[in-house]
């Protein structure tokens, strides 16, 4: 079974023309979103993706309004749902962001979509995962992904590979990674006109269920991907209160956002995921 990894690598060698990882220190933007755009045929493969078209037109449109005010709007952004009840979302080198249904069905407003859109994002702005493979020494960078657990993906729909989402990509992200990346996301939210407040109740509510479900709830994968939540949570707090002056006039919510959450309520039932 070929992995996204190995096929990441062999492609980064195969670009410079050098077997050592070492020679691919510095990764180009073309460099990385030909990975990205690799990673994605392999991600569609892999994982159910919910392939609704008014679902997608519109997670497309929020998530391509909040790229286009950072400084890597010229990037292609992609934006897809994964058809899976787990919370979690994750992204690929090059712009390309993946939200799990299960986002999409716990979020009550644009706000809270739109805060965890930001947060993909801004790890995509701040190349997060392209420094990892920069600063990597050899191939045992990180866990691998999805196929390092193998049956799940010889398994089409495996309730496993759902799970792939947040470790999906290289090693996971430092704690110092995902505040930036609130931070930045708190930014992009903000810049796009979008009220950040959802950021902290999208989190509460996360944090709220997990405790509710003893570290085995829909929302557990999201914790493990996602560490210090609570730092994290006391992190939004402190922006919202030094944004004050600035977050009157924001929305908060929107027709689309309820357009989609309605036929979000029309269609079947994800598949079952396995927890981790
Ligand atoms: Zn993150």
């Amino acid at each position: 079974m070929l992995t996204i990894r190995s096929s990441r690598w062999a492609h980064c060698s195969a670009l410079v023309a050098l077997p050592l990882f070492a020679a691919c220190s510095t990764i180009s933007q073309q460099q990385e979103v030909e990975m990205g755009a690799q990673e994605s045929q392999q991600v569609a493969a892999q994982l159910p993706m919910l392939n609704d078209a008014t679902i997608n037109a519109y997670v497309n449109s929020l998530g391509r309004n909040l790229a286009s005010t950072t400084s890597r709007s010229d990037l292609n952004w992609q934006f897809a749902v994964v058809n899976t009840d787990v919370i979690n979302a994750f992204a690929l080198p090059g712009g390309y962001i993946y939200v799990n249904r299960g986002v999409l069905s716990r979020a009550s407003n644009e706000s809270e979509l739109a805060g965890v859109l930001g947060h993909e994002i801004e790890h995509v702005v701040r190349r997060h995962s392209v420094q990892q493979m920069e600063q990597a020494q050899g191939a045992n960078v990180g866990v691998g992904i999805a196929c390092a657990l193998t049956n799940v993906c010889s398994n089409g729909v495996a309730a496993a590979a759902i799970n792939i989402g947040g470790t999906a990509v290289f090693a996971k992200f430092s704690r110092e990674d995902e505040i930036q990346a609130d931070e930045g996301g708190f930014q992009n939210v903000l810049h796009a006109g979008i009220n950040p407040h959802g950021m902290l109740t999208f989190f509460q509510k996360l944090l709220a269920e997990e405790q509710q479900g003893g570290g085995s709830s829909a929302a557990s994968s999201w914790f493990a991907d996602h560490p210090g939540t609570q730092d994290r949570i006391a992190d939004i707090e402190r922006m919202l209160q030094e944004n004050a002056n600035r977050l009157t006039g924001l929305r908060t919510d929107s027709q689309a956002f309820q357009t989609m959450k309605r036929r979000l309520g029309q269609l079947p039932a994800a598949p079952k995921a396995a927890t981790r």
